[in-house]
């Protein structure tokens, strides 16, 4: 028996993303736990999402199959993995948000598109981390409620922020990258074409007169604008 994958069903593990989230922004709405089916489909339909409501409710069958939901009676109500998944997605979505608002100064109505950008700098991997560097923000910058994740438990033993700047790191540490903030994003392209991408180590050698780092068997010198801009987590 093979495992199925959502996206040997014709549906892409964006999508499920996308409907997952939308009935968490539902639920977060309306404060009850399900919903009706025609609402979540009247509602993907309205973001474009899907094409109409006959997609969406094929789609909601295949969430039901693959265990992210139940349907009975016409009531669309999250699994516990179903909900363990959709907490993180808008978890990591207003994190985003709230980087692009803290690091960047980047204003509220723009940083909801944007936040779709930057997600694929935000791994789930580091969620936790930047969660952390920003204090575990209880709100996005809409005002909305960031889910909580392990960091946020261990506030009560006080966590310092473990993110930093490139430019605050000492000579001869290794650290691992968390994300990059760059002002330009062609930077950013030109950054990751050098293997300069969040999980990557990186050990750096020197501040002056340039800073350089190596990454593997890669040595890059770079300038103190894109050092500021690459956060990184000091491992060693
Ligand atoms: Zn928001
Ligand atoms: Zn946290």
């Amino acid at each position: 028996m093979t495992h199925k994958k959502p996206v040997d069903l014709g549906i892409t593990e964006e999508i499920v993303d996308e409907f997952l989230e939308a009935l968490w922004l539902i639920e977060e709405k309306t404060g009850v736990a399900c919903c009706d089916r025609a609402r979540i489909s009247s509602l993907v339909v309205g973001e474009d999402l899907v094409e109409n409501e006959e997609k969406a409710d094929s789609i909601l069958d295949q969430l039901v199959k693959f265990g992210y939901i139940t349907l009975a009676g016409g009531k669309v109500d999250f699994t516990p993995g179903g909900r363990e998944r959709g907490k993180n997605i808008i978890r990591r979505k207003r994190l985003a948000e709230k980087l692009l608002a803290e690091v960047l100064s980047v204003g509220p109505s723009e940083t909801r598109t944007s936040a779709c950008r930057i997600e694929h700098v935000l791994s789930p991997e580091v969620t936790d981390s930047v969660c952390s560097f920003l204090g575990h923000p209880p709100t996005c910058p809409h005002g909305k409620p960031i889910p909580h994740g392990d960091c946020c438990k261990k506030l009560a033993h006080h966590m310092r922020p473990l993110v930093m700047p490139l430019t605050d790191l000492d000579p001869g540490k290794t650290a691992r990258i968390v994300f990059i903030a760059p002002r330009d994003h062609g930077r950013m392209d030109r950054l990751s074409t050098l293997g300069i991408v969040p999980g990557t180590e990186i050990l750096l050698h020197q501040k002056r007169p340039a800073f350089v780092i190596r990454s593997g068997e890669t040595e890059l010198a770079l300038d103190i604008e894109i050092a500021s801009e690459i956060y990184v987590k000091q491992i060693s």
